[in-house]
């Protein structure tokens, strides 16, 4: 955990967050500026700041099964999905707090912007 990090923030409790689905290890809850109709992200509860610093396999599969988790608590399996995660500058990343989008409910586009 971080003090002054939005994401601990989040999984603490003290900013109040559109929850989707826990678990021990990870949390999935709305990103509150949608870039499609569905977008929910997925962080671990222990704080790690970016993928370039993830070291745990099992935290990392985690997150991975709960986006697809997300997907079909969402009803977006079948159409399909796109799952990120933006990682440094040049990767858009703006929260230092490992992440994954989870979007879908649209067509997305290749490349990416
Ligand atoms: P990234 O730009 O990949 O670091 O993603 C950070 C994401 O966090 C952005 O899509 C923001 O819209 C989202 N975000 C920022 N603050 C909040 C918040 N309080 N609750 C939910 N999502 C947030």
């Amino acid at each position: 955990m971080s003090d002054d990090c939005l994401f601990c923030k989040i999984i603490r409790g003290e900013i109040p967050s559109s929850k989707v689905t826990e678990s021990n290890t990870a949390l999935a809850f709305r990103d509150v500026n949608p870039q499609a109709p569905t977008h929910v992200l997925v962080v671990p509860r222990v704080h790690v700041t970016s993928l370039a610093v993830a070291t745990d396999p099992a935290m990392l599969g985690d997150l991975m099964l709960m986006a697809a988790s997300v997907a079909r608590l969402e009803g977006i399996e079948e159409s399909g999905y796109r799952v990120v995660a933006n990682t440094g500058p040049d990767g858009g990343q703006t929260v230092d707090h490992l992440h994954l989008h989870v979007l879908g409910g649209r067509h997305m586009k290749w490349p990416p912007g």
